[in-house]
């Protein structure tokens, strides 16, 4: 676990220190208002292990969705499955985020957000991704090279290293290390 991440500063982590999955996922809650199931769970995993408190989760959470199905709805559909992942529902079990080879093992459809972006996406949606996320070409190409290969977690480790301009010698294996790796640099 890392800290502590409150609601005001989420954005800002979001574009610094997510990985692509986490930043895609983010992404369409903003756009959209809404998640399909294994998107708020991969989300909200990760953002219980990033430090994000169950209380502050609930207002993320309402403040997107409230937009689309309204807060009554939101209150009666939504809300259990997060307090569920913090534990605090059903079982009680304290659910933890997902790896990455967890991720990159879903078989997201049509309309899902969820799932590993260099698994997953189209070449031209991950190239454009990562021209977003601020890797040059050069980057990109050594990127694609990875994913060709079917090598995800390094090609992951790449845009991590381009980004933040300095080595990740561990390699990424899961979405809270690397970001924890990014906010040692960062802070
Ligand atoms: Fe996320 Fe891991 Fe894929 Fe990186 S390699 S985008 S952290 S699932």
């Amino acid at each position: 676990e890392f800290g502590e991440l409150s609601l005001k500063d989420i954005d800002n982590v979001a574009k610094s220190s997510f990985p692509l999955c986490m930043r895609h996922l983010f992404d369409k809650l903003r756009e959209d208002h809404h998640l399909k199931h294994w998107g708020r769970m991969q989300l909200g995993l990760f953002l219980k292990g990033v430090g994000l408190k169950l209380d502050d989760a609930l207002a993320f959470w309402k403040a997107e969705f409230s937009q689309k199905v309204g807060a009554e709805r939101f209150d009666k559909e939504y809300a259990y499955s997060i307090r569920h992942n913090y534990g605090k529902e059903g079982k009680r079990v304290d659910y933890t985020p997902y790896s990455c080879q967890k991720i990159i093992s879903l078989t997201p459809s049509v309309g899902d957000h969820h799932g590993c972006p260099y698994r997953h996406f189209s070449e031209e949606n991950l190239r454009a991704a990562l021209c977003k996320m601020g890797v040059n070409s050069g980057g990109v190409e050594d990127v694609m090279d990875k994913v060709r290969h079917k090598h995800y977690q390094l090609a992951c480790t790449l845009t991590f290293e381009a980004i933040h301009g300095c080595p990740n010698d561990a390699g990424i294996n899961h979405p809270n290390q690397y970001f924890s790796d990014s906010q040692k640099i960062l802070k």
